[in-house]
């Protein structure tokens, strides 16, 4: 049986914070929001939507399980009708699953777009194993370009990265199909190729319309909806990314991280790898382990343990001996 979620309705565009009451009103929820932020998000949208929705916001600045279990119990149907993430992908993705524990609907408001997690029905928590959670997706998403176009360019970046690496991730769906017989949607795949080949094709034109990259965001999420888990969007390169901030003291951003493990993997499966490297440096993301800030040791360390990370067949098969992480890594002018 296919168990397909997606967002209700979604708003793209200038000001779109502005329409946060009209949005709530026409998805028909009720009732006092628990919106959430953090320190920085809340002068940046939180404000607005505070005042839109007449409600305060509150700030959080972990996503610890304890945490989140201490909002959920917060929201009951008497004190709260529904949440709302203001922010990065920490505090949505704390948001998604205080609505889901609290079984509340959920109201997406991303102020920059620089992962995948903004439509999408999964949260990633970082913690010493990272953990991914499938949720429900958000019944609502309100993406403010105006506010979203501010963030900083690395963000941007970021953004563009992880939706180009869809492309590999795809490519280990695929492999994971033919080898291991697992589901493989060919709509999903589709839609999560199409958003990689869009931000590639647009790439120059992004840091001024990020409307472009927004969409293409939340169709991956939609793809990510779609397929019934993160397949579409997150192979090998997200494991090698996960392995990065677990070893890493200052790991890079996810999107960032994702891109180069994206080169990698491209590399190992004999795909196009240098199309994924030149449309990451016309985005402006890094293409090798200097540019992520990381030593090349440390990047070689996550190509060889990135496929004991989580449970999923990719082309890092039983995991990559050292010889041949520092030989694609080499090859691919991701490590000197
Ligand atoms: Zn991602």
């Amino acid at each position: 049986m296919k168990d397909i979620e997606l967002p209700r309705k979604v708003l793209v565009g200038e000001n779109a914070l502005y329409e946060a009451d009209e949005l709530v009103f026409e998805l028909g929820l009720r009732g006092k929001p628990l919106i959430l932020c953090d320190d920085n998000t809340r002068g940046i949208a939180g404000d607005i939507v505070s005042q839109q929705l007449d409600c305060e916001a509150e700030v959080t600045e972990t996503s610890s399980e304890k945490e989140i279990k201490d909002y959920a119990s917060q929201v009951t149907e008497e004190n709260r009708g529904y949440v709302v993430g203001v922010g990065g992908g920490r505090v949505i993705d704390t948001g998604k699953l205080v609505a889901f524990e609290s079984k509340t609907p959920f109201i997406s408001v991303p102020t920059s777009a620089s992962h995948d997690g903004i439509a999408s029905p999964q949260v990633s928590i970082k913690q010493e194993k990272p953990l991914s959670l499938r949720v429900h997706c958000p019944l609502g998403v309100l993406g403010d370009t105006k506010i979203i176009g501010k963030a900083p360019e690395k963000l941007l970046s970021a953004g563009c990265a992880d939706a180009i690496s869809n492309f590999t991730a795809v490519l280990d769906w695929e492999l994971a199909h033919q080898k291991r017989g697992e589901y493989f949607g060919d709509y999903a795949a589709a839609l999560s190729r199409l958003s990689a080949e869009i931000v590639i094709q647009k790439a120059e034109k992004i840091s001024g319309d990020v409307s472009i990259l927004v969409e293409a965001l939340i169709s991956s999420g939609v793809a990510i909806g779609i397929a019934g888990s993160s397949r579409p969007c997150s192979g090998a390169e997200h494991m090698f990314s996960h392995t990065l901030d677990l070893i890493c003291e200052k790991p890079a951003l996810h999107g960032h991280q994702c891109g180069v493990g994206s080169i990698l993997t491209a590399c190992l499966h004999n795909a196009d790898w240098l199309k994924i490297k030149n449309a990451l440096e016309n985005c402006g993301a890094p293409t090798c382990a200097g540019e992520l800030g990381i030593a090349d040791e440390t990047v070689i360390e996550a190509l060889v343990r990135a496929h004991d990370i989580r449970n999923r067949h990719t082309i890092l098969g039983d995991g990559l001996t050292e010889d041949e992480a520092w030989g694609v890594a080499r090859k691919t002018g991701v490590v000197e």
